[in-house]
């Protein structure tokens, strides 16, 4: 599993399902959701285990935490630059790869080289809407 070389820990086989998991998972899960499922498969898998791996990824900038949802923290594998929107009812998030064009005023620009943005939005989802209505 060479992909997957150089997080900085021991790949044991519930680590492995962790990182097959997030592999292309557009999902944005957080780490409760990312234990329910490993416990599926590996029952014995604890909390920690979830989180520590989760940690390394993160720290090994392979994983980016997101604070969208004020409820948990989401998980986000797709590093490169993109934007979030959130459902605020089911706490869907969808991902927006678009360039907006948002600008900061002058004097903060000056004092600061920018190196990106990160822009959340949010609203209700079209299953939401309906159920809404229903
Ligand atoms: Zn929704
Ligand atoms: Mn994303």
């Amino acid at each position: 599993m060479k992909k997957y070389r150089g997080i900085g820990l021991k790949l044991t086989p519930q680590r492995l399902a962790i990182l097959e998991y997030l592999d292309g998972n557009r999902e944005h899960p957080s780490a409760e959701t990312i234990y329910a499922e490993m416990r599926k498969k590996y029952p014995m898998i604890s909390f920690a285990t979830v989180y520590k791996t989760l940690e390394a990824l993160k720290n090994k900038g392979r994983l980016h935490e997101l604070t969208i949802d004020p409820e948990r923290r989401r998980y986000d594998p797709d590093t490169g630059q993109h934007h979030h929107l959130i459902c605020i009812q089911c706490k869907k998030i969808v991902d927006i790869h678009a360039e907006l064009p948002v600008t900061v005023p002058d004097d903060v620009e000056q004092s600061f080289d920018l190196v990106g943005n990160h822009i959340e939005f949010y609203g209700i989802c079209q299953k939401c809407k309906t159920e809404r209505r229903t």
